[in-house]
């Protein structure tokens, strides 16, 4: 029997309306005044969540498509193969919401879930100034007072902090006995951003994705209630990973769009822009290079959905690949993204063109939910079977 390598007919459907939406609604100038004033567009992405694109994988029961992670991935890859950044801003709103789906109780589903996907922002916030790779080394204390929990720390590149309705917020609720279970003492908490004492700078000056917000965020004793503690307390550690072994592979959808965008772009550039007297799709050495690149996009592309497939199929992530497909992918990205831009020649250099913005928002998928050596860290570990640090 074979293994299917094609979408189903639904799935290529939702493929085609993600595309059309994005070939409408993306439009050059949108693409150009968000990235340089590194604006959120609010409007589109109220459009966006109005058709339900950014919810499409939550369940019906509270208000999204009902669909799975590789429907959030067809998404995720045609929306950043016609813009990454306004791809992002339109699909990142729902970031942290598995946690939500998989840990919260009934009231916390109906009720933040809920918000999510009638258009509402939320965040998951973990890094910190001192702790970002190094996941467990947070400093951010919860202490119970009463009947509620007292938040004080500092959250550093949370995406959507100074947009979101609330954040998904890792802090300790343990003190740390020893560096080999400092992991154990770690809980989430919803934190509603209108919260006294919640504080979100806007953090200006990215180099790519800026059409989306990041802030880095205070929480200066925010206190909320215990209902607002997301599964068992000291389990926060093991969601955050478990969630980061979903989120992996929707980078790796996002690189892959990235990278499919970035191909079709210079395609497009090298069949017009003639040097010597010839276009510069005539050389032998850029055809073997986008060759080699386009070869290199379809490892990533069928790397990431067979990590998403085995999801599907067991019911649950698959550390090794969903670290794979996020590094391949995010390398592939980085690759084309970096060729595009030179086949451009000086034209690629000016932000115009928007090859320009793929080079600079490729560069991110190496950079978040794990940096490409934490990848490499996680298959390595999992092959000689290493254990802790
Ligand atoms: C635009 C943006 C949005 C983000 N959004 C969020 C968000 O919403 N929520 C959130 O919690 N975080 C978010 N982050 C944070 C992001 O996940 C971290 O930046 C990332 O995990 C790396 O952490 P760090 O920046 O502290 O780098 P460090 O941990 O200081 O690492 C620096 C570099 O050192 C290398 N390195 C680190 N450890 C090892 C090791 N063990 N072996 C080999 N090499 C290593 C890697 O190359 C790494 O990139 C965001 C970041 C950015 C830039």
């Amino acid at each position: 029997m074979a293994i299917s390598f094609q979408f189903t007919e639904e799935q290529e459907d939702i493929r085609k309306a993600a595309r059309e939406f994005a070939e409408k609604e993306f439009t050059s100038e949108l693409a150009l005044e968000c990235d340089r004033d590194e604006k959120f567009p609010s409007e589109l992405y109220r459009k966006c969540a109005e058709l339900g694109f950014h919810a499409v994988s939550i369940p019906e029961e509270y208000g999204g498509g009902g669909y799975g992670p590789i429907e959030q991935m067809i998404v995720m890859e045609e929306f950043s193969a016609v813009n990454p950044g306004l791809g992002l801003a339109c699909l990142i709103p729902t970031f942290g919401v598995e946690i939500l789906l998989l840990h919260g109780t009934e009231e916390q589903k109906e009720e933040y879930v809920t918000k999510i996907a009638k258009g509402g922002i939320m965040g998951m916030a973990n890094t910190e100034p001192d702790a970002g790779s190094d996941s467990a080394g947070i400093k951010t204390r919860a202490i119970k007072d009463g009947d509620e929990w007292v938040l004080n720390g500092t959250k550093q590149f949370i995406s959507n902090g100074s947009i979101a309705d609330f954040i998904l917020v890792t802090a300790r609720t343990r003190d740390v006995e020893s560096f080999d279970t400092r992991h154990r003492g770690i809980s989430y908490f919803i934190v509603e951003t209108d919260r006294d004492g919640y504080k979100a700078d806007k953090i200006k000056g990215k180099m790519g994705i800026r059409a989306t917000d990041t802030a880095e965020v205070s929480l200066n004793n925010v206190r909320v209630p215990e209902s607002n503690l997301v599964g068992e307390e000291g389990k926060g550690f093991y969601y955050m990973m478990e969630f980061f072994d979903i989120s992996r592979v929707w980078v790796a959808a996002q690189a892959v769009g990235i990278a499919r965008g970035a191909l079709d772009l210079v395609i497009d550039y090298v069949r017009q822009r003639k040097a010597f007297g010839v276009p510069l799709a005539g050389f032998q050495y850029i055809q073997f290079k986008i060759a080699e690149l386009a070869t290199k996009i379809e490892a990533a592309r069928t790397l990431s959905y067979r990590a998403a497939s085995i999801q599907v199929e067991t019911g649950k992530p698959d550390n090794t690949l969903s670290a794979m497909a996020k590094w391949y992918a995010g390398e592939v990205a980085v690759e084309t993204a970096n060729w595009a831009l030179q086949f451009h020649g000086g034209y690629g250099y000016i932000d115009e063109y928007p090859v320009n913005q793929f080079y600079r928002d490729a560069k991110i998928t190496e950079i978040y939910e794990g940096a490409k050596e934490i990848e490499k860290l996680i298959i390595a570990r999992n092959l000689f079977g290493i254990k802790g640090r």
